[in-house]
């Protein structure tokens, strides 16, 4: 399909940063063909009307377990144990492989109509995950959540089941990670096995480290260096790795995630929910890391809004750094769009620009808190609550118009997770 998006203001990028022009914008097929020009012989199949309207590239989750949505609100103010292990894992071990499916697809509503068009997953089972993205049409990066103890048979089968899914998947919009979920809960010897997979077949890796206090106190105490080091010395950093969290750094830490080009996926909400605390950002943007941004789940956030996560992200660093200057709104986007593209190794997506894959956020900013018009940057990352999100685009096909979804039955979804949770915590 050929759509022309009329003279609509948009979202660019150069070495100073983020900044607005208006344009016509063409798309071609899966692909942004011309920025301003139409292209010879262009004749547009769609038009989308760009008055009063604004065009950002689609938001990148850099980390998130899409299943767990079924579990939005319902355990709250614990403690990070307690919320862990007393209550989210007893429960997801009631998850069936249907139940899995119906929470991937309520996040993945709840994302596009926050404007989010691809997110990096740790899920609990693949083929429901790859289902719910197919159905919906959005982009996604997939991690089987793994976890392990030497060669045991429930890592290998975790393993062999994310292999699987990356031979045998036919959709061009998932492409895959390993993920290993944490020092504590894969050993080394499990760690350098997913880590030699990860080589072999020439892919990433994410992974949740450095996440609480305890963690690293008890992976020092376990291995006289921090999680970070042991990383390190295991070897994991040699693939693409998305490091999750990243709240208990040393200076070291910080400088071993530069030079060996990790990836970290911030989520301050989830942290700050969670108790576990701030990631030092400043420091890490300081050193030149790669910062993309995650909402974690619903069951520690509680939701997947990116804006409200870039929103968080903004503001927070300037509270704890007293230095109002740190992290601006540029820097925030850039995160949720061209950095997260760089950390999932895809070069065609995070910018509206000629030749990029089309996946495009159109918000409707004809509403209070985009007036007046002083600086849309700004109100992006200050103002705006998300669901201003009115039209989205992923790989050249309109998921939402007019805030109606064109994928998916909503109210069949909403009745199914509740149908979830009724029959196994009701
Ligand atoms: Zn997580």
């Amino acid at each position: 399909m050929k759509i022309k998006i009329n003279k609509i203001k948009a979202l660019f990028y150069n070495d100073k940063g983020a900044y607005i022009k208006e344009c016509d914008i063409y798309i071609n097929g899966n692909k942004i063909v011309s920025i301003g020009q139409k292209p010879e012989d262009f004749a547009a199949d769609k038009i989308i009307n760009g008055n009063k309207k604004l065009a950002i590239p689609g938001l990148i989750n850099a980390h998130t377990h899409s299943y767990m949505s079924v579990f939005r609100n319902i355990a709250d103010d614990l403690s990070f144990e307690d919320w862990l292990f007393g209550r989210i894992n007893p429960l997801e071990d009631k998850l069936t492989e249907e139940d899995i499916y119906w929470g991937a697809m309520l996040a993945c509503i709840e994302m596009i109509k926050t404007g989010t068009t691809c997110f990096v997953d740790m899920n609990m089972n693949m083929q429901s995950v790859i289902r719910a993205v197919t159905d919906t049409g959005m982009r996604a990066v997939l991690s089987r959540g793994l976890v392990g103890k030497g060669n045991d048979e429930g890592g290998r089968k975790r393993l062999e089941e994310t292999i699987d899914a990356y031979k045998n998947c036919k959709n061009d919009n998932i492409s895959f990670l390993l993920g290993p979920h944490a020092p504590y809960t894969c050993d080394c010897e499990y760690l350098k096995i997913v880590t030699d997979t990860a080589k072999k077949y020439n892919l990433g890796m994410t992974i949740h480290l450095s996440e609480s206090e305890n963690e690293v106190e008890n992976i020092k105490k376990a291995h006289k260096m921090s999680p970070i080091e042991l990383m390190d010395k295991i070897g994991l950093f040699e693939a693409p790795v998305i490091a999750a969290h990243c709240v208990w750094l040393s200076d070291n830490d910080i400088k071993i995630l530069a030079d060996k080009n990790v990836s970290v996926a911030t989520n301050p909400k989830s942290n700050l929910k969670l108790a576990n605390g701030i990631a030092p950002l400043t420091k890490m943007h300081d050193h030149g890391i790669n910062i993309t941004i995650g909402t974690d789940s619903t069951a520690s956030n509680n939701s997947l809004n990116m804006f409200s996560e870039m929103n968080y992200t903004a503001l927070l660093h300037k509270g704890v750094t007293h230095d109002p200057t740190v992290i601006n709104a540029s820097d925030v986007l850039r995160f949720a769009t061209k950095n997260a593209a760089i950390a999932v190794s895809n070069k065609n997506l995070g910018e509206i620009k000629e030749g990029m894959l089309a996946d495009i956020t159109i918000l409707d900013i004809d509403c209070p808190q985009f007036y007046p018009e002083n600086e849309l940057v700004s109100a992006l990352v200050y103002s705006a609550a998300g669901y201003e999100t009115d039209t989205v685009i992923i790989n050249g096909r309109i998921l939402m118009e007019n805030k109606i979804l064109t994928t998916v039955d909503t109210e069949r979804v909403y009745a199914e997770c509740e149908r979830v949770i009724e029959r196994i915590d009701r």
